[in-house]
Parts: structure tokens; C-alpha cells; sequence
């Protein structure tokens, strides 16, 4: 429970974190919108990271994401892993990479399993084992630790205590932990964004090293990403039979800021990119969206929103509505209710999508 310090109005859907209600941050002004940007400035302090995207003009560019970061000799860009050493950006790149990886026994909790190949078995049997879930394969789980926003619901903020590691991993070692119960690599985490180099480079080896094996090539992105980045991982993921998982989290500008501290502008553009793909292979879906329903701030407005701009692209673009739980600096919001869920389930169907489902249920109250 939060008072809107705007408004003065109070509900137990208002986060401490900002206490500002979503509809005063619809229509924020410049004030109240510095006050938004010193939340996250203060909530990346802790972890050395740096407050802002640098922009100093004598920095070397960073074009991996939208951040842009000009990185000057010794510094780091935003996502923490990208680092300029004597003139030369390092991180993230084939050679080193700040990454995890296990194994996830298929059919998996992924946002994707109603309707991708390692979930359905669709696409068999060029790019599924067997025509069901695809039981006795394993998916190879890739977190990358670092990311390009900044997100204070985040679910799996802990990567921020690793961006900076000095113990990294080449694409060569990821590549050889594909073995033959291996049948898809997801690259998440954080995101793959900012190291995807190192990503595209290892999907490149396994595809060669194992030419006669089903492997997908998936990724579960906020997609922030350079759109020639992105063209290389819908051409992986195009052959190999996986898919590009888009997190949609808001449609207004000012909501998006304030729940991830930085613009929705590049994924909205590089989603309606991928959308652009799907027809090259449509036996099996390429692209998926999920939004994830933060009580309070992701309701029906932003819900209909992003349905209408996915439904306009694409009406057959599955669509995966989440439950939400407070976790890293929302801990205070309620979990999301079904009385939420299926209002927004209903909303987007309404905007034309024909694929729309809630996957969390079991957190939902
Ligand atoms: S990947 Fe993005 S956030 Fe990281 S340094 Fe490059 S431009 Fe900045
Ligand atoms: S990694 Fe790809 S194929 Fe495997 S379960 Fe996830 S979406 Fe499906
Ligand atoms: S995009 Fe995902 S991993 Fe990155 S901060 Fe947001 S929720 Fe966390
Ligand atoms: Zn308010």
C-alpha cells in the first residue's frame, strides 16, 4: 500500500518504489519524470553500474543496443559488460562473455511451450523429434548476466551482481555443452542483447559441429538490439526451427520508463521487424509476445495497446499474458489476480489476436 505523492491517491497497486500511479505517470511532466530517472540512477548504485548510458562524445560507440553507450578508456557502457580497455570495446564478444548455462528437461516452463516445437512437437519431423512435447530432450539454458534496461520489477535481478565478472566464457565452451539429448538452446537471462556476438557466434558452431541434430535456435529478449543483430537471430532461428520471444512490457512511453528506466522505442521497431519474417516459414510460429500483468501499472489500457499494435502486424502472433509477483525493487504490489488476467485476456482478443493465453496461472490470486 503506497500513496500517489501526485495525486494523493492510495491503493496497495501503487508501488513505494516510485508512488506515483500509473495514471500520473501517463501524463508526468518534466519534473515529475527527473524524479522517475533519480529512482533508477539510485537503484543501479549498489551494483557499480553505471547510472546512465554514458555519452561522452570521445568515448567509443557501443552499437550493440539502443543505449548507444560512448564508453571512454576504463569505463563501462550501461549493461555493465561492455567495457572500453585501452581504446579497444571488450565484452560480450565470441571471445569472452559473462554466461551461464544448464540444462532444462523438455517440455519446459517456457513462455513459448504452447506453441513451439520443443512444447508441441509442430514443425515435426523436420524440426521436432516426435509429433508431442518433446519428453527425454533436454533444452540448453543460456543466461546471459548482464542487460540494456533496467527494469525494478526484474525478475532475475540477480545477474546485476555478475555483469562485471571477470570470470567469462568463450562461445567455444558453450558450444560444446550441446550434446545429443539437446534439442533447443535458449539464450535469455538478463539479455542476450548486449553479448550477442557472443550468442550469434556460438549458435554458428553447434548448427555446424551438429549438422544431423534437431537444435532450435530461440531467444527471449526485451529487444533492444541493433536491427542487424536482430536480422542475424531470425535467420538462426528461421533455419534451425526456434523462435524470438519479445517481452512487450508497456505501450505508453512513460509507463514503460518508469517500470524499466529506459525508452520502448527500439523493440517496438524491432518487433514490427521480426513481424515482417514470419511468412518465410509458417509452418511453425517465429515470433511470440508476452507481456507481464504488474498489477497497478499494466492493466487494460496498456494491455489493449500492445494487443492492438501486435494484432495490426499480425493477428496470428501468439500473444502470452504473465502473472506477475513482487520481486526485486516491487516487492511491495500484490500478485496479479485472475480477475486482472482474464480482463486482459479478454481485451486482447477484443483487439483482434487469436492466440492469446495467461501462462503463470499458478501465481495468480
Ligand atoms: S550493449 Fe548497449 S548498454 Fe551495453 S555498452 Fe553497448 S550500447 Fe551500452
Ligand atoms: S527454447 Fe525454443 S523450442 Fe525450446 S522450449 Fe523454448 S521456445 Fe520451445
Ligand atoms: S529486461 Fe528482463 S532481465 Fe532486463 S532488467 Fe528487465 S526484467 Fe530484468
Ligand atoms: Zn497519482
Amino acid at each position: 500500500m503506497a500513496i500517489c505523492k501526485n495525486c494523493g491517491k492510495s491503493s496497495e497497486n501503487i508501488t513505494k518504489v516510485l508512488t506515483l500511479c500509473a495514471e500520473c505517470i501517463r501524463c508526468a511532466d518534466n519534473d515529475v519524470l527527473s524524479e522517475i530517472k533519480e529512482v533508477h540512477i539510485k537503484s543501479r548504485e549498489k551494483f557499480g553500474l553505471p547510472a546512465l548510458p554514458p555519452y561522452n562524445q570521445e568515448g567509443r560507440l557501443c552499437r550493440f543496443c539502443q543505449n548507444s553507450c560512448h564508453i571512454l578508456i576504463g569505463e563501462r557502457g550501461y549493461c555493465g559488460v561492455r567495457r572500453n580497455e585501452k581504446g579497444h570495446l571488450i565484452g560480450g564478444t565470441p571471445k569472452e562473455a559473462a554466461v551461464s548455462w544448464y540444462y532444462d528437461p523438455l517440455p519446459t516452463n517456457c513462455v513459448a511451450d504452447w506453441v513451439c516445437a520443443g512444447g508441441t512437437g509442430t514443425g515435426y519431423p523436420k524440426w521436432a523429434h516426435q509429433a508431442r512435447a518433446e519428453y527425454g530432450y533436454q533444452n540448453l539454458a543460456v543466461f546471459y548476466e548482464a542487460c540494456t534496461f533496467n527494469c525494478l520489477f526484474c525478475q532475475n535481478w540477480h545477474y546485476r551482481k555478475n555483469s562485471k565478472t571477470r570470470e567469462t566464457r568463450s562461445a567455444h565452451e558453450l558450444a560444446e555443452a550441446v550434446n545429443s539429448r539437446t534439442s533447443c538452446i535458449c539464450f535469455f537471462g538478463g539479455d542476450p542483447t548486449c553479448q550477442l556476438p557472443h550468442a550469434l557466434a556460438a549458435s554458428r558452431l553447434v548448427r555446424k559441429q551438429n549438422q544431423q541434430q534437431i537444435l532450435r535456435i530461440c531467444w527471449e529478449t526485451n529487444g533492444s538490439m541493433n536491427p542487424n543483430l536482430l536480422d542475424k537471430m531470425i535467420d538462426l532461428s528461421l533455419e534451425s526451427g526456434g523462435c524470438i520471444k519479445f517481452d512487450l512490457k508497456a505501450m505508453d512511453q512513460n509507463i514503460h520508463y518508469a517500470l524499466c528506466g529506459v525508452s520502448n522505442k527500439r523493440t517496438l521497431e524491432n518487433f514490427a521487424r521480426t513481424a515482417q519474417r514470419i511468412s518465410e516459414r509458417p509452418q511453425l510460429p517465429l515470433l511470440i509476445a508476452s507481456t507481464l500483468l504488474v498489477p497497478g501499472y499494466i492493466d487494460r489500457n496498456e494491455v489493449t495497446a500492445i494487443a492492438s499494435f501486435i494484432a495490426e502486424l499480425d493477428p496470428n502472433i501468439p500473444y502470452a499474458l504473465l502473472g506477475f509477483h513482487g520481486d526485486f525493487l516491487m516487492t511491495d504490489l500484490p500478485r496479479t489476480s485472475w480477475g486482472q488476467a482474464n480482463r486482459c485476456l479478454q481485451t486482447a482478443e477484443s483487439a483482434g489476436l487469436k492466440h492469446v493465453r495467461i501462462g503463470n496461472t499458478h501465481i495468480l490470486t
